[in-house]
């Protein structure tokens, strides 16, 4: 079991692969041109990532976030792999399905493998790796890292009279975490599969973007869910078997994750693999200084598309301002 601090330890002395961020961080005597091979050598191999999750039309927060990992990819001339995360059988549709593919290639996405690509990694629908997910669920269960959890939403509400409020909303209290196991009541409903947290543990880990980052299992996060009681893995546990078997080396994403980063790595501890560097993007905001959110106060990629934006235009407005900008302003 590798501790995370390990990892930063590793960091700390040179073990780290990512890039320098400045030109002026390398010895100032090296020439340019092997400053090019510098740049090139410790990031062979280098595999990144979009995953969109097709509930919705995706809005300029996806677009933004992934074009930074189309862009350290390119720096670094690896591997773009595109997934769908497509894991709610009720809200990702066909439609916006197609709509993901079809929004980020006109703002001027190009992945290297993906669903319609192919690629040696796939399939590239998290829809089509169920078996993937219960092979991995099932060695959980096995090395009894995960347990059955019967409560319902609002046993969870009750249980504590001032529920702890985590970034995915009250934090389980822990009812069925010492349920002796055994054959299930008759007439129970089905049950979700938790991950037993280790309760004090600082989980920590270096973030591209943010540095230093660390949250207290038990704290900041409860036992949380690898298994939806529907019977569908949850975003957790795919994303960290997804990650792993696609051979992605770095992830880049929204700030909204840094918690379930801390979550995803016990996940790997716990399956004993070599997680990936993460570095977290800022959220970005709309006019009026708001985090943007699918289905609520977001422009989607195609209302700009639609209002005559070009891609190379919205994405200059993005930067310079760092907001989503209004849509007459094309
Ligand atoms: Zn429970």
């Amino acid at each position: 079991m590798i501790h995370p601090a390990r990892r930063i330890d590793d960091i700390n002395a040179g073990r780290w692969h990512g890039l320098p961020r400045h030109r002026s961080d390398f010895p100032k005597q090296t020439p340019f041109i092997k400053m090019n091979a510098m740049t090139r050598q410790p990031t062979e191999g280098y595999r990144g990532r979009v995953a969109p999750t097709p509930s919705g039309y995706l809005h300029m927060g996806h677009g933004a976030t992934f074009w930074e990992a189309q862009e350290r990819v390119r720096a670094r001339d690896g591997i773009l792999v595109f997934r769908m995360e497509d894991l709610d059988p009720v809200r990702s549709t066909p439609h916006f399905i197609q709509a993901a593919l079809e929004d980020l290639r006109w703002f001027g996405l190009r992945w290297d493998e993906g669903p319609e690509e192919g690629g040696a990694y796939g399939p590239y629908l998290q829809s089509a790796r169920t078996g993937r997910y219960r092979a991995v669920l099932e060695q959980l269960i096995e090395q009894r890292w995960v347990y059955p959890c019967f409560c319902s939403r609002k046993d969870i509400q009750s249980a504590a009279v001032a529920p702890h409020v985590g970034d995915e909303g009250p934090i389980y209290p822990g009812t069925c975490r010492h349920r002796p196991t055994g054959p299930v009541p008759a007439g129970s409903r089905r049950p979700c599969w938790r991950m037993k947290v280790p309760r004090g543990r600082k989980i920590g880990f270096v973030d591209g973007r943010h540095g230093a980052v660390s949250y207290t299992a038990g704290v900041d996060f409860g036992d949380f869910v690898v298994w939806r009681q529907d019977d569908v893995a949850s975003y957790q546990l795919a994303v960290t078997v997804d990650d792993h078997f696609m051979g992605i080396t770095e992830v880049v994403r929204g700030e909204d994750l840094l918690v379930s980063t801390c979550r995803q790595l016990l996940l790997y501890e716990a399956m004993g693999w070599k997680p990936p560097r993460f570095v977290h993007c800022p959220l970005l905001r709309n006019r009026e200084g708001e985090r943007i959110a699918k289905r609520a106060n977001a422009l989607s990629l195609r209302d700009y598309r639609d209002g005559g934006w070009t891609p190379r235009k919205l994405r200059d407005a993005v930067g310079a301002e760092g907001k989503s900008p209004s849509l007459e302003l094309g």
